[in-house]
């Protein structure tokens, strides 16, 4: 049958069969030894990479490629699927995307032309949170039933249809949870969760990075997006919290995001019902739509394409512990959540599930149902899809010329221009255009110089320029006008200025500017000026200067930071200035890391010999891992990493068992609360029904540690306390302070993830290099008191008399104005520095990292005067 169907087809598309194709296709059963799915078992990341390869080898309908490296360097795949006919004319339809997504020439008729020629485009990407493994495990059957069921409804897809298939978006957070489920398997640990990120760096947050593009898996993918293939639509497959519904599809619920297409809306919300109205009829219970997820906030791979006029539907099926089955008795299931209260029939909820078994293949059994129905209704609709598409894109393309903004312009004179910079690339590779000016310009009464960076509206993905570069307004809602806010669902601002501290200026009426379009950016020029004899000065300014300092002591040189201002070469530089002695480095050698790091680097005669300053020395970081994976360490060590800071990893036992004397110069305690900190995961009843957790990952640091950690600092070390950790450092030490909204109700105080407006008093050695106002990025954040006593407080910053909201949302505001938002404690020989808001949020608030950056540098300097 499928020799004489293949041959069939051969003949029709006027081919010759290869020889190869007469062999049967393995099914992914005799590949992998057991049935897709079965109880607790599972197979890793390179099963699926030679299967994959296999089906590209035996079918004509697949062609697999390697996109690129994972994060820890494994293949990171991507296979096409279509008909035979498509696969071998990939280079049209590839272009005929690249038109549609860029329709700004065409006519309507060319359009619907464009349609009709063209093949829509659906990705689908599988696993991107590894412990919802289901759709990893599926996906080789996925693949496999695709290119060998002959149906007509198969074919039809693949004619219509060019599927790009990502069967892990994480392949190292894949193998990580395959191979922690099989070492625990058959004990009382069984499906316990991960102690560690599954993603090295992002853990469940590589979900959170679609707009930044930190992540190489996020690197790769979005390459896909917006440079390569833009896909009408893209469909991802979670998995959610096991108790409520079996499976969320699309719409999604309010708030909705003012900038998306209402045609977008509209195309999503009639993909979802259709689903629904599928499954329904193959009797899959338990479906809930217009709920849990909202459709306001962009970040995760599914929903950043829709301000792209790219269709997104998230799928989320109800957890097993990862392969171990679960029993819900009568009475077990719930609602309580955001569009079901309660577990009952409605109108988004039509047939609850009524409870028993549910199991790893159920999960698969619905993902591919959806997937199913998905590609049929874009194999049926695919003109009318691909038209709508072109229409999203070319109405933005109008929109822009007629309606302000007209544009963003981010000007030559910044802050920190090298961060300015990447802010540029960020958008690039999100698939902005960007043009860069050739001639001074005026626009909205400000004067521009040659050099400036302009972002026109009048572009296709106009909704995304907008949103990213524009403050959020999150709508103020509540159950009932006197209730408690209803929380997002994520974070509520993300204006990319305001994280990254570079000042873009929104313009508002039209304007001529003399502009090219950048097809690749270049970094500023690092160089070497001047030729004093010295020494060397370099502005406290620039992020990247610390990865200077941190090379330069990584090779015994000797470093200074300039207590007071200083002039050089015709500039001010503010407090903090770094200063490396003549006969420390060779001008060649110091030229090259300019360049390397894009820092301009003075070469003075001026005579510093009696200037205050710090001895930056070299010091040791102790980067605390709790066993609760948590992802702001990650993203901690991520940007340490980034910054070249040399780092270690300090665990529970390390606190808990030995003093930390000697050992470090500074401790850090990521975002995490102080009950996490003390006790881990353990847990003050028993419980039999949850996995244990096996023994050395279940508690905290115990009381031990924390008077480990209270005679380090005593003895001189630094600890340093992000966000949440703050309350764990004031309460457990006894710090002259008090999180003055810790107790507040939501009611009467909300900013679940907001960028606020801090003052920086600059000439503290924490704030060194920080304007005198940036933007802080605040989750359920705390609020300092500090109280005075016999000692020094240092407040580098802190909150203004006057509502702080930048971007977001916030209830409440008059609670935290002036209170303060970084202190520096001192504490016998050594200090605590409370960061208390997140300066290093997912590696996306470049803008303070500095706070943390000169917490650490600070550690192991001293108070010098300069000598010859
Ligand atoms: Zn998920």
């Amino acid at each position: 049958m499928l020799n004489l169907y293949l041959a069939m087809l051969a003949i029709q598309a006027g081919f010759i069969l290869p020889a190869n194709l007469n062999a049967q296709v393995q099914s992914p059963e005799t590949f992998v030894g057991f049935r897709v799915g079965e109880d607790r078992k599972l197979f890793g990341w390179q099963t699926v990479v030679d299967y994959f390869y296999i089906l590209d080898s035996a079918s004509e309908k697949i062609t697999v490629q390697e996109l690129g490296e994972t994060t820890l360097g494994k293949p990171f795949l991507m296979a096409i699927i279509s008909s035979p006919h498509n696969l071998l004319n990939l280079a049209k339809y590839k272009n005929l995307q690249k038109q549609a997504a860029n329709p700004r020439h065409l006519a309507g008729d060319d359009m619907r032309l464009l349609a009709k020629e063209g093949k829509v485009v659906v990705m689908i990407t599988l696993n991107i949170h590894s412990t919802e493994i289901a759709s990893s495990q599926e996906s080789i059957e996925l693949a496999y039933r695709l290119v060998t069921d002959h149906s007509a409804g198969t074919k039809r897809i693949l004619d219509n249809v060019i599927i790009l298939l990502i069967p892990s978006m994480n392949p190292d957070g894949m193998q990580r949870v395959v191979d922690w489920y099989q070492q625990y398997l058959d004990t009382p640990s069984e499906g316990a969760p991960l102690p560690y990120l599954y993603h090295p760096y992002a853990g469940h947050d590589n979900n959170r990075d679609w707009f930044m593009m930190n992540l190489a898996e996020t690197k790769l993918v979005s390459k896909q997006y917006y440079h390569e293939w833009f896909p009408e639509i893209v469909y991802d497959q979670h998995q959610m919290r096991s108790e409520s519904a079996r499976l969320f599809l699309p719409p999604y619920t309010d708030p909705v995001n003012p900038n998306l297409h209402p045609l977008l809306l509209a195309q999503m919300n009639k993909f979802g019902k259709h689903i629904v109205s599928e499954l329904q009829a193959q009797e899959f219970r338990g479906i809930v739509t217009d709920a849990f997820y909202t459709a306001w906030w962009e970040g995760t791979s599914v929903m950043t394409p829709w301000w792209h006029n790219m269709m997104g539907i998230l799928s989320e099926v109800a957890s097993v512990q990862i392969a171990t089955p679960l029993y819900f008795p009568k009475g077990s299931l719930q609602g309580g959540r955001r569009g079901l209260p309660e577990y009952r029939a409605r109108m988004n909820f039509l047939d609850p599930w009524l409870g028993g078994w549910w199991r790893l293949r159920d999960i698969i059994n619905y993902e591919l149902a959806i997937t199913f129905a998905l590609l049929d209704l874009a194999a049926r609709e695919k003109e009318s899809i691909i038209y709508n598409f072109c229409k999203m894109n070319k109405d933005a393309v109008e929109r822009g010329k007629t309606e302000p903004p007209f544009a963003y312009v981010v000007p030559t004179t910044q802050h920190d221009p090298v961060t300015a910079a990447d802010m540029i690339d960020i958008l690039m590779q999100g698939g902005v255009e960007v043009h860069l000016a050739e001639a001074d310009f005026i626009a909205d009464s400000y004067k521009f110089k040659k050099g400036s960076y302009v972002i026109s509206l009048s572009q296709p993905f106009r909704p995304y320029v907008k949103d990213m570069l524009e403050r959020q307004s999150y709508p103020d809602l509540h159950d009932s006008p006197a209730g408690p806010p209803i929380r997002p669902y994520d974070v509520t601002g993300w204006t990319l200025p305001l994280m990254m501290g570079v000042e873009t200026v929104e313009i508002e009426s039209p304007f001529d500017a003399d502009l090219t379009r950048l097809q690749s950016l270049e970094t500023p020029p690092g160089k070497l000026v001047n030729d004093g004899e010295r020494g060397y000065l370099i502005s406290h300014r620039t992020n990247r200067s610390f990865a200077l300092i941190n090379h330069l002591l990584n090779k015994d040189r000797e470093v200074f930071w300039l207590r007071n201002e200083v002039e050089a070469d015709g500039t001010i530089l503010q407090p903090g200035a770094i200063y490396v002695p003549d006969n420390e480095i060779e001008p060649k050698e110091i030229e090259f890391l300019a360049r390397k790091l894009s820092l301009e680097i003075v070469r003075t005669n001026r005579k510093l010999i009696g200037q205050p300053a710090y001895r930056i020395n070299e010091f040791e970081v102790g980067l605390y891992q709790p066993f609760t994976a948590n992802m702001e360490e990650g993203w901690t060590r991520f940007i340490l990493e980034q910054f070249e800071f040399p780092y270690k990893t300090i665990y529970n036992a390390k606190i808990r068992n030995s003093s930390l004397d000697g050992d470090y110069d500074v401790i850090i305690l990521p975002d995490m609360t102080a009950q996490e900190i003390i006790h881990g995961r353990k847990k003050d009843r028993p419980d039999m029904y949850s996995p244990k957790i096996p023994e050395p990952y279940e508690d905290g640091i115990t009381k031990e540690g924390v008077q480990h950690l209270m005679e380090f600092v005593e003895k001189g070390g630094t600890l340093i306390a992000l966000d949440s950790a703050c309350d764990f450092a004031i309460e457990q030490f006894g710090l002259p302070a008090k999180n003055i909204v810790k107790e507040v109700p939501e009611s009467d105080f909300f900013c679940p993830g907001s960028l606020l407006e801090i003052l920086v008093d600059n000439s503290e050695p924490i704030a060194y290099g920080m304007p005198s106002n940036a933007a802080a990025m605040f989750v359920k954040s705390p609020a300092f008191q500090p109280i005075y006593w016999s000692q020094r407080t240092g407040v580098p910053a802190y909150y203004p008399d006057y509502n702080p909201l930048l971007s977001g949302w916030i209830l409440g505001e008059d609670k935290i104005q002036g209170l303060a938002a970084v202190l520096d404690i001192p504490v016998k020989k050594g200090c605590v520095v409370l960061i208390g808001f997140r300066a290093q949020h997912r590696a996306q608030t470049p803008g303070t990292y500095k706070f943390l950056f000169n917490a650490i540098q600070l550690s192991a300097a001293e108070e010098v005067v300069l000598e010859d």
